[in-house]
């Protein structure tokens, strides 16, 4: 595996290869990233993963501060899972690129755009810089981050953005609990707390109820517990719009906070 810190290096192995494949990360990786890489390391002949941990795309500075960093560790795994390429680029590498004009899509004001604020125009700016670093055949992105999913579907549409985006299921502890880098800023009991909720919504999204009286079940049981809460939305996964009424491309997204630690999963 060759670790990289220079964008026109990385730019440049493009010039001699084909089928390849890229994992952009924030580091701090889990088996959820391993299970993007190892995709990627099938189905391509060179893959790419990087981390870098944009400041842009954190509405708030202190969650950047506690953000999980595990860099020796990030090696160690993309070496074990056979990368051929680490980017781990500072800053000034990422933004001092020149990339073409593109357009950035529309984003529906709901979820993490509506209490993210700027969160997106951030992920949007980071994956303009880096999809043109690193203009793979595919690009690996996770359904933990659906909406992040959605808008960089758009924005490669919009601008006729050749690479495919291979979308990955969300891989879970034993608990049910989606991993996620922020899960290890919590206790044993927090993580439990955390997969009860999710295992709870679970069991609501199937209880033959309307949707009034499962986001109803849902918000109550969250309550009782003391927790707090950003949204509890119903998704229409195909149209990706909020739902009225049942529909079996139902999600039920969720953002909530555990001990301050503020997690997003959508089942
Ligand atoms: P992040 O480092 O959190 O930006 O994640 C990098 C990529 O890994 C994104 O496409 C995420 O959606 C994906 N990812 C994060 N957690 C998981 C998970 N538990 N299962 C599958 N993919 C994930």
């Amino acid at each position: 595996m060759r670790i990289i810190k220079k964008s026109k290096e990385i730019n440049s192995v493009f010039n001699s290869i084909k089928e390849t494949g890229f994992v952009p990360t924030l580091g701090s990786l889990h088996k959820g990233h391993e299970y993007l890489i190892k995709k990627s390391v099938k189905q391509n002949r060179v893959t790419f993963v990087s981390i870098f941990l944009n400041p842009k795309q954190f509405n708030n500075k202190k969650d950047m501060e506690k953000y999980p960093k595990k860099l020796s560790d990030d090696i160690k795994i993309c070496k074990k899972n056979k990368v051929d390429y680490l980017f781990i680029p500072s800053f000034e590498e990422v933004y001092s690129w020149k990339t073409k004009k593109r357009s950035f899509p529309k984003i529906q004001k709901i979820m993490e755009h509506r209490y993210r604020k700027g969160h997106f125009i951030g992920v949007l700016k980071v994956i303009e810089k880096l999809i043109d670093i690193i203009p793979a055949s595919r690009l690996y992105l996770g359904e933990k981050d659906f909406q992040q999913l959605k808008i960089i579907e758009d924005y490669f549409k919009i601008n006729k953005i050749k690479t495919k985006i291979v979308k990955c299921k969300t891989i879970r502890n034993n608990d049910g609990l989606a991993l996620s880098s922020r899960n290890k800023l919590l206790k044993n009991s927090d993580l439990k707390k955390a997969a009860d909720i999710i295992n709870f919504i679970k069991k609501v999204k199937f209880i033959k109820y309307s949707l009034a009286q499962k986001k109803k079940c849902i918000i109550q049981f969250l309550k009782n517990n003391k927790i707090s809460f950003d949204y509890v939305e119903f998704i229409n996964l195909k149209k990706f719009t909020t739902l009225e009424k049942q529909s079996r491309y139902m999600r039920i997204f969720i953002a909530f906070y555990i001990s301050k630690t503020r997690l997003i999963d959508n089942i």
